[in-house]
Formats: structure tokens, sequence, C-alpha cells
């Protein structure tokens, strides 16, 4: 079952959470997929649910990553050329930054039929099968979360990604069977915040395999500027870099504190978006001059201050903070490291000088973080 089509009549996502067989694909209503996939990756956003306007429905509307939509778009005007499958493709990079938003522009592009899945919706070797054998000729079956496919389920992925074909046992002792089923050639795309803790065999499967980077300040104003005139928000130049300024290099975070800016703005404002009203009402929601919110703050202190500037251990840290370990190696630390703000060691994390002047500590000298014994 699909979603409605979109004003071409193409759009067809489907959302296959738990697809054991046809009947039990669950219809794939683009607000729920992208309520889910809001809530997995970032617990706050649930505002996140109406974003579905917000994103780029092309690749001309696709912000930055230049490397990554030429390479990709030239991939799959040669696969349309051809009237082949495109290659299987995996992105991996931080939340936020694109993923989901690029592979429904790649289904809509070769216009083709978009399967949604995730890693932990495929529990059993059934699921998968199942998922698969569904599947269309040229359909693009988009595994979020790929790293959290177990190794049962992430075994029947490889004949099918390679030969387009699975085999499974039906029945069992002296009724037991191998049956080899024939598939119609698919593309998988899969995405990962996680591109380390894939499987050798699964990482060499994907044709092409890009990494989304953090978007530059120049890049998320132009997202702000796209966003507001979608949502009809008056927003200056000057207003729209400081929200960038402060998005951590992240798209998602930037349309979410657009929303929140223009609350702020049509309460305490005339409605529109200076980088004054911008700065004060993002001091009000914590997040501060660099983008770092609360949870940023809070491990950079615990870290520079309970554990003087490190090594710490992230288990260590995420019991000190009381924190999901996940939230904080996948949403918390890329940035910071990107920034400068910390560094990873074999033996921790370290606080580096930088980190310590943000929150207005002095590293201890000569000690563990002092600055001469930084890296
Ligand atoms: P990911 O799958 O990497 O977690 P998404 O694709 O869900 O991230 O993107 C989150 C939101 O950010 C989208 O709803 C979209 O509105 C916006 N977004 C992401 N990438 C871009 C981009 N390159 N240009 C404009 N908006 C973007």
């Amino acid at each position: 079952m699909a979603s409605g089509p979109d004003e071409n009549g193409r759009e067809r996502i489907v959302q296959a959470s738990s697809p054991s067989n046809d009947a039990e694909k669950l219809a794939g209503d683009q607000a729920l997929e992208e309520r889910a996939q809001d809530m997995a990756s970032d617990p706050e956003s649930a505002e996140q649910t109406r974003s579905k306007d917000l994103r780029p429905r092309r690749f001309q509307e696709y912000v930055g990553q230049r490397a990554v939509v030429d390479s990709i778009s030239i991939a799959v005007m040669a696969a349309k050329k051809r009237g082949d499958t495109l290659d299987h493709a995996l992105f991996h990079g931080p939340p936020g930054l694109g993923k989901t938003t690029i592979s429904q522009i790649i289904a809509r592009e070769l216009d083709s039929q978009l399967i949604h899945t995730s890693g932990p919706a495929l529990e059993r070797p059934a699921d998968v099968v199942g998922l698969l054998s569904n599947l269309k000729k040229g359909d693009v079956l988009f595994i979020d979360e790929i790293h959290r496919l177990s190794h049962a389920v992430e075994e029947y992925l490889y004949s099918a990604m390679e030969d387009f074909r699975v085999d499974f046992m039906t029945g069992a002792g002296a009724f037991a069977k191998s049956i080899n089923l024939p598939l119609q050639p698919f593309t998988l795309i899969g995405s990962t915040t996680r591109a380390g803790m894939l499987s050798a065999p699964l990482r060499e499967r994907f044709g092409l395999a890009y990494h989304l980077d953090f978007y530059s300040t120049e890049e998320l104003a132009r997202v702000v500027t796209r966003s507001a005139g979608i949502l009809e928000v008056d927003v200056s130049d000057n207003g729209a870099h400081e929200i960038a300024r402060r998005s951590r290099g992240t798209p998602r975070i930037s349309n979410r504190l657009l929303r929140r800016v223009r609350d702020f703005a049509e309460v305490r404002n005339s409605g529109t978006i200076t980088d004054l009203v911008a700065a004060e009402a993002m001091e009000i929601e914590g997040v501060d001059a660099l983008g770092l919110d609360r949870l940023d703050r809070l491990y950079l202190m615990t870290l520079s201050k309970n554990y003087q500037g490190g090594p710490a251990g992230i288990q260590a840290l995420a019991a000190t903070i009381n924190e999901d370990q996940q939230t904080l190696e996948d949403v918390v630390e890329p940035f910071l490291l990107k920034i400068g703000f910390i560094i990873r060691t074999p033996q921790g994390r370290r606080t580096t000088s930088e980190g310590f002047d943000h929150i207005g500590l002095t590293p201890r000298l000569g000690g563990p973080t002092g600055q001469g014994t930084l890296l």
C-alpha cells in the first residue's frame, strides 16, 4: 500500500515496519514516517511531524553536499538512461543531515516506489524475505539505521543485493526444504549514523557509498531562507544567518529553530525575524552562540569539571550525565569533535583548550588535561 501521490501523481512511499507478508505491509503515511524518524534520531523534535513540507523534493532543491549530489545524480541519470536499476547506495553521517531526504529524492527522480523500513523493524529472517519477495522491478528499498540489522537478517541481504535471489529453509527435520527464490531487481539504500558498525560483507555490497558532512553556515542560511519561504515567515538575511550559525551544522535543527524563533517573533515582536530577535529567542531556548544546547554543554561541563578534562570513557560519561550512550555518541560528540572542543584518544574523550574556553574553565596545567599535554 502506498501513501498519497504528490502533485505529479508519482510519489509512492511505503512504510514496511512489519513486512512478513504483503498484506502486512503498513501504509506509508509520510507524516507518520517522519514522526518515527524524527523521534528516533531527535526525541525533542516532535514538532518535526510537520517537516514534510520542508523536505526538498528534487536534487536542485537539496542544499549543499555538492560532491554527493553531483555523483549520485549522475548515477541516477545513467541508470535511467540504460533502463537499469541504480546500484545499491549507502549514506552515512550524523542525524538530521539529509540522508532520508536524499533517498526520497533518488526514488522520485527514478520514478520508483520507495519502501521505507529500518534495521530494528526487520527482526526475523521471515520479515526480510517477505519484504524482498514483494519488491517490484526498480523499487527502492530504504533501510534506516541499517547498522542495527541482526546478523541473521543481514545474511539474507547478501545474495539479495548481489544476485537478486534469496535462499531460505521451510519446514523442519525430515520435511526441511531449501528454497531458492528469485527476486525482482531493486535498489537498496542504507542509512546509518554508524558506518563503522556495518559488517564488511554488507558494506562491500554497496556500489555507492557517501558520507554526509555538517553544513556550512552559508548553506544553512539557504535552508532557513527556503523553509521560511515555505512557512511564509518574514526573515532578514541577518536573521537567517543567526539561526544558521546556531544550528550545529544540521538542517533539521535549522528548521526546528526557525519554528521556535517564528513563534517568538510573532508573540514578542512584529513577526519579522531579524538577527536580534533570533538571538534572543534562541537564548531562551538554551541554544548558545555556537549552537550548543543544554545537553552539549552538560557533556562538556561533565568531561571538563567532573573528569578534569579526561580522558574519560563514554560509558562513564553517559552514566554521570544519565543520558543514553548512543545519543551522546551519535548526536552530541560528532559536532563537539567537528568544532574541536573534544578529542577522542585510545584512553577516552578529552576536552581541548578551546572546549575549556567555551565554558569558562581553565585546564589544569601540568595535569592530564593541561594545555601542554593535550594531543
Ligand atoms: P537524516 O535522515 O539524515 O536524519 P533527514 O533527511 O530526515 O535527515 O533531514 C531532516 C530534515 O532536514 C528534513 O526534513 C529536511 O527538511 C531538512 N534537510 C535535510 N537535508 C537538507 C538539504 N540538503 N537541504 C534542505 N533541507 C534539508
